[in-house]
């Protein structure tokens, strides 16, 4: 049973790939340590710092909410009705800036065996 669901789709028809969806985005958001690793190359691999940073969006708008993480505490603020996704227009660019590159997954998955994110 769906609780959190933010009230404007509250009306959304029952559906189990929905909500299976919807339950593993919020198991991925609430896995995030806030340990940054998605925002760098893993520091054995840097041989410069001008090149150590993974995530082109963040690098761009230099602004956490452009990173991996910063996504994270957006979808969950989403998913618990804290942000309303009308309120600001910055909203839908945070997501749509992501160019979905991979490179947070790859710099956690090197680091971070146990995680659930990127
Ligand atoms: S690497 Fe994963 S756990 Fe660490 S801050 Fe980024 S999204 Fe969160
Ligand atoms: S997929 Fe690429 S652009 Fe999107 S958060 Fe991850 S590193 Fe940044």
């Amino acid at each position: 049973m769906v609780t959190a669901q933010h009230p404007k789709y509250a009306h959304f028809p029952y559906d189990r790939w929905y909500h299976k969806y919807y339950y593993d985005m919020r198991k991925i958001a609430n896995n995030c340590a806030r340990c940054s690793v998605c925002k760098w190359i893993d520091s054995w691999e840097v041989k410069n710092p001008r090149f150590a940073k993974v995530c082109p969006s963040h690098t761009r708008y230099l602004f956490d909410a452009y990173s991996c993480q910063g996504r994270m505490d957006v979808a969950l603020a989403l998913m618990d009705s804290k942000l309303d996704p009308d309120s600001s227009p910055k909203l839908l660019d945070v997501v749509y800036k992501c160019n979905t590159c991979g490179g947070c997954d790859a710099s956690a998955s090197a680091t971070r065996t146990w995680s659930l994110c990127g």
